[in-house]
């Protein structure tokens, strides 16, 4: 009934994404941390590898892998850095699995398969000043016009708005109807009436690109509306469905991480004649993120292969993304702690994983949003409802076979 093997190609990217972070990522990320500077030509070279679109099928210019290879990949990233996997989190899940599940043709054509070949960057724009939690809060306007639409608004904490060519925004076409008066549109940045703003000294993911998008009367050709007219609110929760599976799946790796520096610093340092690795206490934290890790990893793949098998992981999601993403942040601080003052320097890597780790439990639904919806699914209070589109199963040939 259970096989926890990796297949081959699971294996082999693997070992791909890990020699990649080992090579291109490790050197120099101390740097880019410090400096607060994106690298743009991690991009190009993730690509190559065609890590860009590695769950997206062929036919519109992925590696047609599956969802557990998605895991995998943001998983070693983020042991890397965090920036890198919230590259992919945001570009492959909230972006282009999103217009998988919910683009027509036209959109699938014109804009994912630019994005999963890597020729193009596709961000999630949903938060605003006034609303990050509350989604059915947010304050951008479109107005239909001809057959175009106008947006104006302002989005903010957008990941890559410094980066991407694509933007998928959210805006009221209906102001009065709540959270159901939400569309989805594509925007081009280069739509005469966008502009970006990046963020500096963010207490982490420095290596990162992270901003605000300005909307001023922006002209969105009605083939660019995703779904339809008020179905943004759901499109918006199934991207995130996608998004926070990646965001757990990196923070397995950023605990992958933290025990990798522990183990070392255990061995090196001694205190009171003996490595501290052979204290107890020091041996407790140790344990807890071994425990963290591998009930994450669980929870994680639990989620990828729901997706595989084209069931819905709502509920599942959330909890790996809690679980996980809590967890990592644990283990960072305790990570810290084993290394003392050294710990407290920008001389380890430790510091950088706990200021990175903060944003897990904060971006993608706060933690205590999960808990929230974690109550609500065991109380009764939520039931998830069929939605009109959905993610395609993995094999995608067997599943277009099937429709
Ligand atoms: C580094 C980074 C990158 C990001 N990238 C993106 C991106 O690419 N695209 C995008 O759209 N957004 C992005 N975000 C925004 C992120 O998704 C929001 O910050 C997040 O959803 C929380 O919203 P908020 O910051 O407005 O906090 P608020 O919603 O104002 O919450 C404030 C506090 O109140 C608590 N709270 C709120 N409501 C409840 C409730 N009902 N019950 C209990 N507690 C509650 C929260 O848990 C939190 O502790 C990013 C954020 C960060 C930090």
């Amino acid at each position: 009934m259970f096989d926890f093997s990796y297949s081959e190609d699971q294996l082999a990217v693997k070992k791909l994404v890990r020699k990649f972070v080992d090579k291109e990522i490790m050197p120099n990320i101390e740097k880019w941390d410090e400096d607060q500077h994106f690298e743009n030509s991690i991009i190009d070279k993730l690509a190559d590898l065609g890590l860009m679109g590695v769950c997206i099928p062929e036919q519109y210019g992925g590696q047609g892998m599956d969802y557990i290879t998605l895991a995998i990949v943001c998983s070693e990233l983020e042991r890397g850095d965090t920036a890198f996997r919230t590259l992919v989190s945001v570009h492959t899940a909230l972006n282009s699995m999103t217009l998988l599940q919910w683009g027509n043709e036209f959109q699938k054509e014109k804009y994912l398969k630019p994005q999963a070949q890597g020729k193009k960057v596709g961000a999630f724009g949903l938060t605003e000043p006034n609303a990050g939690s509350d989604v059915g809060a947010i304050q951008t306007r479109a107005i239909k016009d001809g057959d175009s639409y106008i947006l104006n608004g302002s989005k903010t904490w957008i990941s890559l708005c410094g980066v991407a060519d694509h933007f998928l925004i959210f805006a009221k076409t209906s102001p009065d109807q709540g959270h159901r008066g939400i569309s989805c549109f594509i925007v081009e940045r280069t739509y005469p009436g966008v502009t970006t703003r990046g963020f500096k000294n963010k207490l982490g993911i420095r290596a990162g690109n992270t901003g605000e998008v300005f909307l001023e009367d922006v002209r969105v050709p009605a083939e660019n509306l995703v779904g339809e007219e008020g179905e943004g609110f759901k499109i918006a929760m199934s991207a995130l469905d996608n998004g926070r599976f990646s965001v757990a799946a990196g923070a397995v790796g950023l605990i992958d991480a933290c025990i990798e520096a522990s183990v070392k610093y255990a061995h090196e340092r001694e205190t009171f004649g003996k490595s501290i690795g052979k204290h107890q206490m020091v041996q407790q934290m140790i344990a807890k993120m071994v425990a963290g890790y591998e009930a994450s990893k669980l929870l994680v793949y639990r989620v990828g292969w729901m997706k595989n098998k084209g069931i819905r992981n709502t509920r599942e999601t959330s909890l790996a993304k809690w679980f996980a993403c809590d967890a990592a942040f644990n283990a960072a601080v305790d990570a810290v702690q084993i290394h003392g003052a050294n710990g407290y320097s920008h001389e380890f890597p430790v510091e950088r994983y706990m200021r990175n780790a903060k944003a897990l439990v904060i971006y993608e639904g706060t933690r205590e949003i999960h808990q929230v919806m974690q109550a609500e699914y065991a109380l009764g209070y939520r039931k998830d409802k069929e939605l009109r589109k959905n993610l395609p199963a993995w094999p995608f040939e067997e599943a277009k076979k099937l429709v």
